[in-house]
């Protein structure tokens, strides 16, 4: 069984029409059941027009409302405790997540027990795909309070795996555990996998030698997706990096990386995308950016039909070289990072693809963005290694001719600071200071 390629592979490997056709019939069943039995999807759906029987091809899709982040909380304000999105009685509802919240009021995720466990059997799914197999230790450090991402243990432990349930632990408590119980695997984000490999290095724990991690996934950040930043975490670790992609709102993870690397498969029978033009709102074309909108297809508790994600992403539908026919998606950065500078977009991913990629650079990184006579500007602040000092000029050159070349646009300044100026996160990198706002607070109060 542990030496097969798929956790299911019928549905991983489902042509592309025949998963078309499962994914209407899905869509039709779940669009009926949230305006029968969610006051909010009966309410918009009226509003727009739509009945779920006009739903007849995957296109129709297109006439139904969209839900955001911001309609999510309101209606859950609205409505207390779960919000008028909710389409079962309490009762059915077994588990809720909460989102951090870090924006505004948390919302909060409910799922049945037919949701949850179809949840953990995408997790099963995507660790599969991942490689992981029934003799390997995972090792599970992601914050079980309220979080979306802490029951995903389940989906490895159900897989096979011998699973360690260590949640968010201090580092050096982390480090014990790996070096005591061995894991083979574990999931964090990107800045913590890069803070943990450097503290253990200074407690003289090679983690390549001394630590027996093969595979690291990671989300949360992009990081996972930029090559630069890929090779330098699995440099230090000596173990291959994975990089997930989930949201509180549907699951913990909703796609993966497989061994080809090239791009994260989405649970496509439980979960429908589409890819717009974010100001048209019009679909754009595999290969090229777009906002991802996600629809739920089965998950009954609460569906979200149409949920703008805020995340801009590219899409792929050909079949993946390891078979696989879901489609598959690189994430560029979300909208609210984006900066528009002389008309093209360039996200902070970009700037990290290139500060991660020359040598003599400790690839931290911070963004600041302000105006000048109008126009958007941004500086990068970056960091030289030990030795490197004396090439500060040369370095600041590359980055600006690098961000140009790879976005068109280049960074009015970039200043190149000591080795362990900038602030460095352990979980959640925070790498752009905005002081746009700051700057027409003081003119307006005159300052
Ligand atoms: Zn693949």
């Amino acid at each position: 069984m542990s030496h097969r390629t798929f956790w299911e592979e019928e549905i991983e490997t489902l042509p592309r029409p025949k998963l078309e056709q499962l994914q209407l019939s899905l869509l039709q069943e779940h669009l009926a059941f949230a305006y029968q039995h969610s006051p909010y999807y009966r309410q918009t759906f009226n509003e727009a027009g739509v009945k779920p029987s006009d739903f007849k091809h995957l296109e129709d899709l297109s006439r139904f409302p969209f839900t955001n982040k911001k309609i999510e909380r309101d209606r859950q304000l609205a409505a207390p405790d779960l919000g008028d999105m909710v389409a079962v009685p309490e009762e059915e509802i077994v588990f809720v997540s909460a989102s951090s919240g870090s924006t505004g009021v948390p919302t909060l995720s409910p799922f049945t027990k037919k949701d949850f466990d179809d949840f953990q059997n995408v997790e099963s799914r995507l660790f599969w795909a991942a490689g992981m197999r029934p003799k390997d230790r995972y090792l599970h450090a992601l914050n079980f309070s309220l979080f979306v991402g802490g029951p995903d243990v389940i989906g490895a432990q159900n897989l096979g795996a011998l699973c360690i349930w260590a949640g968010t632990v201090p580092s050096d408590r982390l480090l014990y555990i790996m070096k005591e119980f061995k894991p083979t695997i574990t999931w964090t984000t990107p800045s913590y996998a890069w803070h943990l490999g450097e503290s253990a290095l200074k407690q003289s724990i090679d983690p390549k030698r001394d630590l027996y991690i093969r595979k690291i996934i990671v989300a949360g950040e992009p990081g996972g997706s930029i090559p630069a930043t890929r090779s330098a975490i699995e440099e230090l670790w000596g173990a291959e990096l994975f990089d997930f992609y989930g949201l509180s709102d549907i699951f913990g993870a909703c796609a993966g990386m497989c061994s080809a690397k090239n791009g994260l498969h989405l649970a496509e029978d439980n979960i429908l995308i589409e890819v717009l033009d974010p100001d048209t709102q019009e679909p754009v074309a595999d290969g090229e950016h777009g906002e991802m909108v996600l629809t739920t297809l089965k998950k009954q508790a609460r569906p979200m039909i149409r949920f703008r994600t805020g995340d801009i992403v590219t899409r792929f539908r050909d079949i993946c070289s390891c078979g696989r026919t879901h489609a598959r998606f690189t994430v560029q950065g979300r909208i609210d990072d984006m900066l528009i500078v002389s008309g093209v977009n360039i996200f902070p991913s970009d700037i990290e693809y290139v500060v991660r990629g020359l040598p003599g650079l400790t690839g931290e990184y911070r963004i600041t963005v302000y105006s000048e006579h109008r126009l958007l500007r941004f500086d990068v602040d970056v960091e030289t290694i030990e030795g490197y000092e004396a090439h500060g000029e040369r370095l600041a050159q590359q980055v600006i001719e690098q961000i140009k070349q790879r976005s068109g646009v280049q960074p009015r300044r970039v200043n190149v600071l000591p080795n362990g100026t900038l602030p460095r996160a352990t979980h959640k990198a925070k790498r752009i200071v905005d002081l746009r706002n700051t700057e027409e607070l003081a003119k307006g109060a005159g300052i």
